[in-house]
């Protein structure tokens, strides 16, 4: 370890870095986070994780299920009568948690289970955020997930006038939640109009509060804006779309509001469980 990464850390940083301790579980400022981003090593600034390898395990402590490569050392650690392995950052060697496998929560089967106080997040600010209701979730995310140029997508509740909606709440029908998929892309590789025109071709927006066999509000049709521009460019596309329905489009365009996400099962839903889509 090089001490010149440490000296501007303070007394509670340096405890869990230095000293490796471990932060009371639920209390991390990273623990209930999920922004686009990327987690930097906050003695020496190294980035260790992107934002979009984050998860909610419920440990406690944030959760990731692969880190930058190269960015991660591991040793064995036999503290506290077990066999468990040690995760620091490569560069100044600072303690960050431990990683474990097997869980089975995720597709790679890795939990990195990091302390807050050992990293730091820095936004990616060169991208844009929608968010598009179209039935069920689960469907919806696996689609714009593999779409070149969008970085994170997560499943979630928009919309509704409860919150912190469960799924089984807003099941329920009277919350007014939708169902929806928060996507973050960048604009230079996915336009808007692009993502438009994935959201129309893959559900039916002319049938109110149901998709298929899906019936409720929390199925609707709908997006929700994060700009004035896209605003306008939805508004547009509901112009142009119409010509090819024979009845009226009833998707709703209104301002993003409070974005619940989902619990952690409903996350890359049909990709975790091997379906190609519902109700299959
Ligand atoms: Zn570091």
């Amino acid at each position: 370890m090089s001490d010149e990464y440490f000296t501007h850390l303070s007394d509670e940083e340096k405890n869990i870095i230095v000293n490796k301790g471990t932060e009371i579980p639920y209390t991390g400022e990273y623990n209930d986070h999920f922004e686009a981003g990327v987690f930097i090593c906050r003695a020496c600034k190294n980035p260790l994780y992107e934002s979009n390898t984050k998860f909610n395990s419920d440990c406690g402590w944030p959760s990731f299920d692969d880190e930058i490569y190269g960015s991660i050392k591991r040793y064995e650690d036999l503290s506290g009568g077990r066999i468990r392995t040690e995760i620091c950052c490569s560069k100044c060697n600072g303690h960050l948690g431990h990683v474990f496998e097997g869980e089975n929560i995720t597709q790679k089967n890795t939990r990195h289970c990091v302390n807050s106080l050992s990293i730091q997040f820095k936004a990616h600010i060169n991208l844009s955020k929608i968010y598009f209701g179209a039935g069920c979730f689960w469907s919806v995310e696996k689609i714009f997930k593999q779409v070149k140029g969008v970085y994170l997508t997560q499943s979630g509740y928009m919309g509704g006038n409860t919150e912190s909606p469960t799924y089984e709440e807003i099941c329920k029908g009277n919350t007014n939640h939708a169902e929806v998929i928060e996507i973050c892309y960048d604009e230079n590789v996915v336009s808007f109009q692009q993502l438009l025109n994935i959201f129309w071709e893959n559900h039916n927006p002319t049938t109110l509060n149901q998709q298929g066999f899906d019936i409720g509000s929390q199925y609707r049709s709908v997006i929700f804006y994060t700009s004035g521009l896209q605003k306008k460019e939805a508004k547009t596309s509901i112009q142009s779309q119409q010509k090819k329905w024979k009845d009226k489009i009833v998707t709703q365009i209104i301002e993003c509001s409070t974005f619940y996400r989902a619990e952690e099962y409903h996350q890359n839903y049909l990709n975790k469980n091997n379906l190609g889509s519902c109700g299959v």
